[in-house]
């Protein structure tokens, strides 16, 4: 069976030519770039490359770049490293309720620490009010983190407006932007950002390895403590091999981005359409517009998001409920969570994340298959025949019920 990879928000694969770029740093070209000897100058002088490609992927210098090994390190490095650095100084961090948990984790492990947290809240679209952040400032306030877009509902946030805000109060601003860079167009200087997270597995890049962009003159405190490598900010022989693979997934990834992204604007727009035509009772999750060109997340009422899972698995399909991290619990999602989705209808979301490798009949292929999983799972669920008038029989037998009027 063809199957159909649809949670390119959870990784991507690695491009053949990234792959191809990488091979000689786990063969030939071994030298350690802190080495005098040609073997580490050569070294040298592909990570500076590398380097130099990230920075420009994003409008930023090569000395702004602190490559981490992910997107996770690089979040708690722009968290725990900025609040460390001024420690005694300013204790409170402002963040929102739908942050990736390398960031939410971060704040609270700081918060033993003696730090104060503020978490803003989002509306039912899942975005940030700039005007929440700005009453949330303090004397205190040390750093604001808002992520780019969101990881499970694909809502892109007013970045440069939180910035602005930031900037007049005189507080730092991270934005953890591991869903948006090689998908958006990402610039540090026009988002007006004091550090920007990204993460290379999720552009098509190898996983374990990602960057910190901190700008010039911004103190952070090393996770990592060691050797002089990343300008003292993160100590440890680099990444060579991911390094390079990085560098090259970036620069791929914004060469062909307007491409990529209209062709995932539109399939995506292609799958919510139909499924909603398709199927009734189903809702979208997060703001129509303000989206990220790869981003479904539906709710299909009455039906479990698990169950939804693993019959579309059996049909070679792979998506996922919520965010990688969270399936196995049986926890809704913190990001529904927030967006004052009611349980039942957080516990049906599923959410498909488009690739540049997705195509029409694969789009198709889903929209063929989930009405009738849908369709099953809904004759065995209980809820859906006793409490929510879904049968129209039931319904009309028992009492008016505008469900059964409206199909
Ligand atoms: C994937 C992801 C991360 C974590 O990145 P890793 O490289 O997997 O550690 C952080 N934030 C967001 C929004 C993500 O999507």
């Amino acid at each position: 069976m063809n199957r159909i990879y649809l949670d390119n928000a959870a990784t991507t694969p690695v491009r053949r030519e990234v792959f191809e770029a990488m091979v000689p740093y786990l063969t030939d070209k071994y030298g350690n770039p802190s080495s005098i000897h040609s073997y580490g100058r050569e070294a040298r002088a592909d990570l500076n490359r590398a380097r130099e490609q990230v920075a420009a992927a994003i409008g930023a210098a090569p000395e702004e770049i602190i490559f981490t090994a992910g997107g996770s390190e690089a979040d708690n490095l722009a968290i725990k490293g900025t609040a460390l650095a001024m420690y005694g100084e300013k204790s409170h961090i402002i963040t929102s309720a739908v942050e990736h948990h390398a960031v939410l984790h971060s704040v609270e492990s700081l918060k033993r620490l003696g730090f104060s947290v503020t978490i803003l809240p989002v509306d039912s679209e899942g975005m940030v009010d700039p005007e929440d952040v700005k009453r949330a400032i303090t004397p205190e306030t040390c750093l604001i983190s808002i992520m780019y877009a969101n990881n499970e509902v694909g809502t892109i946030q007013p970045i440069e407006e939180i910035s602005r805000i930031a900037r007049e109060a005189g507080v730092l601003f991270h934005t953890d932007a591991v869903q948006a860079v090689g998908h958006m167009p990402v610039d540090v200087k026009s988002l007006g950002v004091d550090m920007l997270s990204l993460s290379g597995h999720k552009f098509y890049g190898p996983k374990g390895v990602g960057a910190l962009y901190a700008r010039r003159g911004v103190r952070l405190a090393p996770l990592i403590d060691g050797g002089a490598q990343e300008r003292k900010r993160r100590a440890g022989t680099e990444n060579m091999a991911g390094i390079v693979g990085i560098g090259m997934a970036i620069e791929l990834a914004v060469s062909e981005m307007d491409e990529v992204s209209a062709k995932e604007e539109r399939l995506r727009d292609k799958l919510i359409e139909g499924l909603t035509q398709r199927i009734p009772d189903v809702r979208l999750n997060g703001h129509r517009r303000l989206r990220l060109p790869n981003n479904v997340n539906m709710s299909f009422l009455y039906v479990e998001g698990e169950s939804l899972l693993l019959n579309l698995d059996m049909e070679g399909i792979a998506a996922s409920s919520g965010s990688a991290c969270t399936s196995g619990s049986l926890a809704p999602s913190h990001v529904l969570m927030a967006m004052g989705i009611p349980h039942e209808v957080a516990h049906g979301s599923v959410r498909m994340t488009l690739g540049r490798y997705t195509e029409d009949a694969d789009v198709e292929r889903v929209l063929d298959v989930m009405p009738r999983i849908v369709e099953k799972l809904r004759a065995m669920s209980p809820i859906y025949v006793k409490t929510e008038c879904g049968i129209k029989e039931f319904c009309a037998n028992a009492h008016g019920c505008d469900v059964a009027e409206k199909r």
